[in-house]
């Protein structure tokens, strides 16, 4: 299927309250280009080279998120131009972006990785230590705003299963909401679904997916 054909069905598909990032991990910026063109200006990588290569050479007007893991030490790079960090998932990470923001005079917009699936290979903060993290005052930084949410179900073909674990956080995301300290204005965004599973994550109340080899055809 051509590129933007498969995008303009993905889009046909989704509410309009909810945000489309296209993932272009791995493919070349041509592919970019189509879905640029198509009208469509938010991408996703996972890899922090990639991604500073990929902002370098297309339009400035393309919004840019890492959703993937990062690295402390990397950060730096990432931090001057990205639109939204998907997965921060630790206290010193959160603190990285806090300094290197405040050292350029910025606001990075972040979404806080929690764990809800039942694998050993994914990242993010158990609900427990994050609500602790937001009681004790850890999670509040003039240059960082906490946009909201981010969580990869297990990958399986147990639609139950995934049903359940992104309506668990849907239910952690409302509950985060009520504390005050999650600066409600900020506090908006659940980024759950990728190509195998967005539908169901439409349901279970999310309003942004990630969704990448349905559009741009397999790795
Ligand atoms: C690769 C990736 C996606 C997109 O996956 P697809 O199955 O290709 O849609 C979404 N989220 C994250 C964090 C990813 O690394």
């Amino acid at each position: 299927m051509l590129i933007q054909d498969a995008l303009h069905n993905i889009q046909s598909t989704l509410p309009k309250e909810v945000k489309l990032v296209a993932v272009s991990k791995t493919k070349p910026q041509s592919d970019i280009l189509t879905v640029y063109n198509a009208g469509h200006k938010i991408f996703g990588e996972n890899k922090v080279q990639e991604l500073c290569a990929k902002y370098e050479a297309l339009p400035k007007d393309i919004e840019w998120h890492l959703i993937g893991h990062l690295q402390k030490n990397k950060v730096k790079y990432v931090v001057p131009f990205v639109q939204l960090i998907h997965g921060v998932d630790n206290i010193d990470l959160y603190n990285e972006i806090a300094k290197r923001a405040s050292a350029i005079n910025k606001k990075v917009n972040i979404l806080l990785q929690v764990y809800i699936a039942d694998e050993t290979t994914k990242f993010g903060f158990n609900p427990e230590d994050l609500t602790q993290a937001f009681q004790k005052g850890l999670l509040e930084h003039p240059n960082v705003n906490i946009c909201g949410l981010m969580g990869m179900a297990t990958n399986t073909n147990d639609e139950t299963k995934i049903h359940q674990e992104f309506t668990s956080l849907h239910n952690y995301f409302n509950k985060l909401k009520t504390i005050s300290c999650t600066q409600s204005t900020h506090f908006t965004t659940l980024s759950m679904g990728m190509s195998g599973d967005y539908k169901i994550a439409l349901k279970c109340g999310s309003n942004l997916v990630r969704i990448g080899s349905s559009i741009f055809g397999n790795r």
